[in-house]
């Protein structure tokens, strides 16, 4: 079965929950495409009136960040129940400015994973290498093992369901887009990863996007790709633009 193209909106830090609704009212026509799920992963606070904003469209609602722990003294956390009672599906995990400017490890997220699964959200793990890391030759090797820990102890039918954003730190937030060759090598890579974890059949249900500079001049030719089932745009997802990068195919 041809999996399900997903693009999803990663809106970081930005939009106070007025400017959040605006928003949504300005992209909920232009999102529209049947061919592929839409989601908005938007900031803690603007959750729950962006969930409301969406309401009868098609735009689903995530979160750029989860704790493991269910609940408690962990003061500026937010919980996997507090997410699904406010009516979100998806959580960003791992996402590298979370892993560089907070430290989270590939153990921190791996946690997260299975916290997510429990409560039946669905993870768009991050992963990807620095520019150094690409010259030096060990892209894939540091991409395998972020998966590799990332997944650990997910059982296939898990493995399936969650989403990989592959996104390369040097293309985040520097209109450097990685080439489709590039990005095609790196999702390809991981799927074969996926496979040699889990089967054959895990690695074809599982979903890859690709993240780093995308925008409306770029998606078409990622999106074509036999690896690429979608993309985790930033900068493009909050501008009028990020309806055209849904629309990749039109
Ligand atoms: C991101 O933050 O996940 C991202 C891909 O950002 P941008 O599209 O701005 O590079």
């Amino acid at each position: 079965m041809a999996r399900k193209k997903i693009i999803a909106g990663n809106w970081k830090m930005n939009m106070t929950p007025s400017e959040a609704v605006e928003l949504v009212n300005t992209l909920k026509p232009l999102v529209a495409n049947e061919e592929a799920d839409v989601v908005f992963c938007v900031p803690a606070i603007d959750i729950v009136p962006v969930a409301e904003a969406c309401k009868g469209s098609n735009i689903q609602v995530g979160a750029e960040n989860m704790y493991f722990e269910e609940k408690g003294a962990y003061t500026g956390e937010i919980s996997p129940n507090m997410l699904v009672d406010a009516g979100v599906k998806y959580v960003i995990l791992g996402h590298s400015e979370r892993r560089g400017y907070f430290g989270e490890t590939d153990a921190d997220i791996n946690k997260k994973m299975h916290k997510a699964f429990e409560h039946n959200l669905i993870p768009i793990m991050c992963c990807g290498e620095s520019l150094e890391q690409r010259e030096q030759g060990v892209t894939m090797d540091f991409i395998r093992q972020q998966v590799k820990i990332g997944f650990q102890g997910l059982t296939a039918d898990q493995a399936k369901q969650a989403v990989i954003a592959y996104e390369p730190i040097w293309a985040i937030g520097t209109g450097k887009t990685a080439t489709t060759e590039q990005a095609q090598e790196v999702c390809k890579g991981i799927r074969e990863c996926i496979a040699e974890v889990y089967d054959a059949a895990t690695a074809e249900a599982i979903r890859i996007q690709y993240g780093g500079s995308v925008n409306a001049a770029t998606a078409a030719d990622l999106f074509a790709q036999e690896d690429i089932d979608g993309g985790l745009v930033g900068g493009a997802a909050l501008k009028p633009d990020f309806g055209k990068i849904v629309n990749y195919n039109k």
